[in-house]
């Protein structure tokens, strides 16, 4: 039973939404997409470029990004080639360990990565004229369906907080044991700088 198939769609809800997020997805293809050629680059080379700009270092290697994208290091690898070739990127190696190294934006890079990282503000635009209430319930929706596609382990990484070893849900409220304090809805973090992965 195929959610693409609009007689199914008309039966459940679950169907809209997976179509409705593809919708959203193919969005989000398209403003990349522009945003890639404009600088002469692929997509992956963009979203790396932004990941470095906005990330800690320990973060940047080819390991991390790998896990990130959901991508072969492989992949990862040759798009780091292709940036460090037009200068984009510098590599820093790790002195434990001779085959790994740090990877960071040079100056040219920088002016790219902080351009491009505004790709989704049509994006934004469309949710700034949405109710705050309904906002709330659509993060909410995203968080748990994030988690869940985690657990699955359809995604790899995530840095929220329904994923966190911090994070307390009791009593239909969220908390932070790190931050200690109590959180609204519109306060959980998507990419928390201290995120701590959850101990099974
Ligand atoms: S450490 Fe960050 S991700 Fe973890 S619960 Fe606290 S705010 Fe959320």
């Amino acid at each position: 039973m195929s959610s693409f198939n609009p007689i199914i769609q008309d039966k459940k809800i679950d169907s809209k939404i997976v179509v409705s997020l593809e919708r959203i997805s193919e969005a989000f293809r398209v403003l990349l997409w522009d945003e890639s050629k404009k600088n002469s680059l692929s997509p992956i080379q963009i979203q790396i470029l932004i990941f470095l700009l906005f990330h800690s270092k320990d973060h940047c290697k080819v390991s991390y990004l790998a896990k990130e994208f959901n991508m072969t290091k492989a992949t990862i690898s040759d798009s780091i080639k292709a940036l460090h070739r037009k200068e984009l990127i510098k590599k820093e190696s790790d002195t434990k360990d001779t085959r790994s190294y740090t990877i960071s934006l040079t100056n040219k890079g920088m002016v790219i990565a902080r351009q491009s990282s505004i790709f989704t503000k049509p994006l934004e635009k469309t949710l700034e004229s949405m109710d705050s209430t309904k906002k709330e319930v659509i993060l909410d929706g995203l968080l748990n369906l994030i988690a869940s596609l985690n657990k699955a382990e359809v995604i790899t990484i995530q840095r929220m907080c329904t994923t966190c070893n911090n994070y307390l849900f009791s009593n239909n409220s969220h908390y932070c044991k790190l931050l200690e304090l109590e959180l609204k809805t519109n306060e959980l973090r998507i990419d928390c700088p201290e995120h701590a992965i959850k101990e099974l």
